[in-house]
């Protein structure tokens, strides 16, 4: 090994603290991807990733790679060329969707807002009336670049209305924020490991239902990527268990792990500490003086984007948190490069004490740098302690 890797407290937007049982859980022997036990195991994590998605789908699996391979397969089985797919972009990562999709041959509709911003159902309608031809709406939940969370509600059935299926970018979302694939009528779902799920980067869970598998059976054409052919990968899951690529073994240990984590939580339970210790964040960061970047009504629990104040060097603060303070957070992507902060409220990252070191260090680091800001541990703990009750 090329020297000793320093400890880091991780409150970047990804890749989120790894567990001491899920590194352990790394460390057990590797298995053959065929050997029953390890197949009994895939089963299992299966099953464990049905209930954080919320679905009894048969599709559930974790595809090899990380999220933007959960991405690549979404689009690359459910598109053809010449298909129309609305994109919704509201940050980076719905900009990669509409790419992806371009990439594919698709007819890409952007239905595109500033950064901060929403898509409202209506918009979506007008786009819907507009392109008939529809065959996919894809959307980001939360948007990691912004800070934003996408309501959805009602959007499945306008979509199906036109003949269209839903896919949904859940990666910052899943483990950290209910994600409900059956009760919102989601039709493809995928997410990845290393955000709210407390894993390692290296998995994209993800999951199809019926009506989308459905649409398979009517392309013209194979997938145009062998490694992403769903078909293909459901016949290794399926009885047949055929082999398709080897699976990444001890990567599927360490997502074993960490969904039982959240599992011997609970769901709702999780669920409450993110948003519990995000408001909190919010609270102390806005007792420095600190301005969060998107309203509160459709704020994302799991990443806070801060504005960087006036004659403060972003790039400069990021350093010395990580080199004097060993503690990670992201700048901004896009428009909000060199702008803003994002601070990730992630999986075993979402606690109060981690927010605590990262207020205390912020402080320290801002006032040395000659912009002097009060404490806001009081307003984190103030607030943190009157959500008990709500949970
Ligand atoms: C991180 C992220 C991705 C991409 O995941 P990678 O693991 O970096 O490939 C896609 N969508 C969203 C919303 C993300 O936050």
């Amino acid at each position: 090994m090329a020297g000793v890797l320093p400890e880091r407290l991780l409150l970047a937007p990804g890749p989120s603290p790894v567990s001491e049982a899920v590194r352990q859980a790394m460390a057990r022997p590797v298995l053959g991807h065929l050997d029953p036990a390890f197949l009994a195991l895939v089963d299992g994590v299966q099953d464990k990733l049905r209930q954080v998605f919320g679905t009894t789908n048969r599709l559930t699996f974790p595809v090899s790679g990380t999220g933007s391979a959960g991405m690549q397969m979404s689009l690359v089985n459910f598109l053809e060329p010449g298909d129309t797919v609305i994109v919704v972009e509201q940050g980076i990562f719905g900009q990669r969707l509409a790419d992806a999709a371009r990439r594919l041959g698709a007819e890409v509709v952007s239905l595109s807002v500033p950064f901060g911003e929403i898509v409202s159902r209506e918009q979506l309608q007008i786009a819907l009336q507009q392109h008939p031809e529809t065959r996919l709406v894809a959307v980001v939940k939360a948007e990691t670049s912004t800070g934003v969370l996408q309501p959805l509600e009602g959007w499945a059935d306008l979509v199906h209305h036109h003949g269209a299926l839903l896919l949904v970018d859940a990666v910052t979302a899943l483990g950290g924020i209910p994600v409900e694939v059956d009760r919102m009528g989601f039709d493809i779902v995928f997410s990845g490991t290393q955000k709210c799920l407390g894993a390692p980067p290296g998995l994209a869970p993800i999951t199809v239902n019926d009506q989308a598998l459905e649409r398979l059976q009517e392309r013209t054409m194979p997938v145009p990527s062998w490694y992403f052919d769903l078909s293909a990968i459901a016949q290794y899951l399926g009885r047949a268990r055929a082999y398709h690529h080897t699976a990444p073994i001890s990567m599927i240990y360490a997502l074993d792990a960490a969904l039982d984590l959240i599992l011997d939580e609970g769901l709702d339970a999780v669920f409450n500490r993110h948003r519990r210790v995000a408001e909190a964040l919010w609270a102390g960061l806005e007792a420095m003086g600190l301005q969060l970047m998107v309203p509160v009504s459709h704020r994302l629990p799991t990443v806070a984007t801060v504005r960087v104040p006036a004659g403060v060097n972003e790039a400069q603060v990021r350093r010395r948190l990580l080199e004097d303070h060993g503690i990670e957070i992201a700048g901004g992507l896009g428009p909000w490069a060199g702008k803003i902060w994002r601070v990730g409220v992630m999986g075993q990252g979402a606690q109060i004490a981690h927010m605590m070191t990262l207020l205390t260090a912020l402080r320290s680091v801002l006032t040395s740098e000659g912009h002097d800001v009060p404490s806001g541990l009081g307003a984190l703990e103030e607030t943190y302690h009157q959500k008990v009750g709500q949970a």
